[in-house]
């Protein structure tokens, strides 16, 4: 099964900044973000969950990237996401854990995911979650009255433009 993806979405976990989910063994921060997803009442595909970490169930992203700079694979980028409203169909979306600030090693890891999906899908656009709110005045651009969350907490395109270089006023030093 494969989908035409022309989106990548970069999200933020909305939990305390620096702090990572992971919590020793198996319970990763794309695990527990699955328990939050599960009690949310996201589901999975079944069979697509038996062909791709089935020990996730819920989690609706595609990757997951803890403050220690670990990535972590969610979904099949095959399978469609749950993380953008309306936009689920052709995107991929990336978590960041944290709010609006990330460690060195995180930025780094976006910068290494990101190309690599840009390799992947050369076509596709870049953006924020909040760079999806609906244009409710209809300029053609999403203004910051018009988000509907945060997430991810920093300007994409801002980060785009300065070459996936961390962004110095969402820089934190250390997980903690
Ligand atoms: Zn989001």
């Amino acid at each position: 099964m494969s989908r035409s993806i022309n989106l990548i979405v970069i999200h933020c976990a909305a939990t305390p900044n620096g702090k990572a989910l992971y919590k020793g063994g198996t319970r990763t921060a794309a695990a527990t973000i699955d328990v939050w997803h599960s009690q949310r009442g996201f589901r999975r595909d079944t069979v697509a969950r038996e062909a791709f970490n089935p020990q996730l169930y819920a989690l609706g992203y595609h990757h997951v990237i803890d403050c220690d700079g670990r990535q972590e694979t969610g979904r099949a980028h095959s399978e469609i996401g749950a993380h953008v409203a309306g936009h689920n169909a052709n995107s991929v979306g990336v978590c960041m854990v944290g709010t609006d600030k990330f460690t060195q090693r995180q930025w780094e890891a976006l910068h290494s995911q990101v190309r690599s999906l840009q390799a992947r899908y050369p076509a596709a656009r870049i953006v924020g979650h909040r760079d999806l709110s609906p244009d409710k005045n209809g300029d053609g651009t999403i203004q910051p009255s018009e988000w509907t969350k945060t997430c991810p907490g920093f300007n994409v395109a801002d980060w785009l433009a300065g070459g996936l270089q961390p962004l110095k006023s969402h820089l934190i030093e250390a997980a903690a």
